[in-house]
């Protein structure tokens, strides 16, 4: 492949082409979810060595590695992938993916690609008022103190550290230029996700200041328990930098509550932030959002737009209820990019971790672009209703052990018909995964091995969740002799 436009049209339409086989067959369940092949092998059939040292890719050559490429994928289009929270994507998201690869503005600075940084703002303010934080027309770009304001990132994880790198400013003006000077503390049930423990002990505070709130049985925090873990907190001499609560959590999905919680902080001067990486999608429709009642009250919050806004990763955002939470994350002055803006437009760079970044927004304009607001809503629905349908389904069931009630498309469960040990729980989602009709993951909660489905493919109908129970069965079977 030279640099020529030809070349790429010609490249650009085999891609194509073989891409919509590949999710008409995936969608249709034609291949496995997942065929896993040592890497040495795969390496090998891809050719790496060859293309790599000598270059000169041609039509055919393309082809060849598209086939082995793509076979050796996870197959996200496939009915019967319900693992991780990476979505399906809608695959209007990939016309994002395409013309950045094309056009390469990274638009941290408006100079860099001003329709980028336009729609990333216009997305930042669309997300802000569905959560309560912005009013007013979304065409308008100058800066209000009032309104709230946010930034997209390269995923939640790094959306979590923007956030807590804000609440440590809030509690400790100074830790910025001189280190830590308090004994902060930072409060949030054990299931949180782990990027949060990782950002407080990459933000000086040391991985034990994270200390875990009561949970309930389903592991959502107790929000009567809050007021006798404070007291006992301050009367110790420590200060609580926020109070991080999920919503929802990424092993159970289930959400805290969001407005109890909310309001305790707002009584004691309490800075929270709602982890929604998953579960902020549910502010789209009218007859789930009520499981974020109270989020107005929040300082900070985080939601993916790559998990269940249907873009391909990463798309994520942080988002501040004042935007003055957000300029003092990074008091950094003086370099070349944060002198104060003469020109057009405006500059995000100022306030991410990251410098260069992609055009994140755009992936999620091009979903809404195709099925608008009410599409997303509707999806939001549907793999709520079909979890909903599976918990059912095991639930009339005597070998099959569900712990809750699903709020949203995660659901956790044990198959009882083997030991009720954990690693017979592990050892069955292995073997299912090995032998790659079923893709499914699992998880730890309270010392609890299950088995855990997130549906997010539009396509997953009772049909494939039948299919998984009669698979979970019939490995199950497999497995036997191993215990005896
Ligand atoms: C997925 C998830 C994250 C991490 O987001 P990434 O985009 O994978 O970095 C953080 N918190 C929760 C609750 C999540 O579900």
């Amino acid at each position: 492949m030279n640099n020529h436009t030809v070349d790429f049209l010609s490249f650009g339409n085999l891609v194509i082409r073989r891409l919509a086989e590949y999710v008409q067959d995936s969608r249709h369940g034609q291949d496995k979810v997942l065929l896993q092949i040592p890497p040495d092998v795969l390496a090998r059939d891809l050719k790496l060595e060859k293309w790599v040292k000598n270059g000169g890719i041609d039509l055919k050559g393309m082809d060849d590695f598209l086939s082995v490429y793509l076979k050796n994928s996870q197959h996200l289009h496939h009915p019967n992938y319900m693992g991780h929270q990476v979505t399906s994507p809608h695959l209007a998201s990939s016309m994002a993916d395409l013309i950045h690869g094309v056009i390469n503005n990274p638009m941290a600075i408006y100079e860099m690609g001003p329709s980028a940084a336009v729609i990333e703002k216009f997305l930042i303010q669309w997300m802000l008022q569905k959560i309560g934080w912005y009013s007013g027309n979304l065409n308008d770009f100058d800066d209000d103190p009032n309104q709230g304001a946010g930034i997209m990132t390269h995923g939640g994880s790094l959306a979590n550290l923007t956030a807590l790198t804000a609440a440590r400013s809030a509690a400790d003006p100074d830790a910025w230029s001189t280190g830590i000077s308090k004994n902060l503390v930072v409060l949030a049930p054990e299931e949180v996700h782990y990027s949060i423990a990782r950002s407080i002990a990459i933000l000086g505070l040391g991985s034990n200041a994270l200390i875990p709130l009561p949970v309930d049985k389903h592991f959502r925090i107790k929000p009567h328990k809050l007021k006798e873990i404070y007291k006992q907190i301050t009367s110790e001499g420590k200060k609580i930098m926020a109070v991080v609560i999920n919503a929802c959590a990424t092993a159970t999905g289930l959400y805290d509550p969001v407005e109890e919680v909310a309001l305790f902080c707002n009584a004691h001067d309490l800075w929270l932030h709602v982890d929604g990486a998953h579960g902020m999608s549910a502010l789209l429709s009218n007859r789930e959002k009520h499981k974020l009642r109270g989020i107005k009250m929040a300082n900070s919050a985080i939601w993916d737009a790559h998990k269940m806004l249907r873009t391909s990763a990463l798309a994520a955002a942080v988002l501040f209820r004042k935007k003055e939470f957000m300029e003092n994350a990074f008091q950094q002055k003086g370099s070349y990019l944060f002198h104060d803006k003469e020109g057009i437009g405006f500059d995000l760079m100022p306030y991410t971790i990251e410098c260069t970044k992609t055009a994140l927004a755009t992936k999620l304009f091009w979903v809404l672009a195709a099925q608008g607001e009410k599409g997303l809503s509707r999806y939001i629905e549907d793999m709520t209703d079909i979890t909903l349908k599976f918990y059912h389904l095991l639930k009339d069931r005597i070998d099959f052990e569900c712990p809750y009630k699903p709020e949203s498309n995660i659901l956790c469960f044990r198959y009882l018909g083997v030991p009720p040990d954990n690693d017979s729980q592990l050892k069955l989602r292995n073997k299912i995964i090995q032998r790659g009709k079923h893709y499914i993951t699992s998880t730890e909660i309270g010392g609890i091995r299950y088995l855990r489905t997130v549906i997010l493919n539009e396509f997953s109908a009772q049909t494939h969740l039948e299919a998984l129970i009669k698979e979970i069965i019939f490995v199950a079977k497999t497995l036997k002799p191993l215990y005896n």
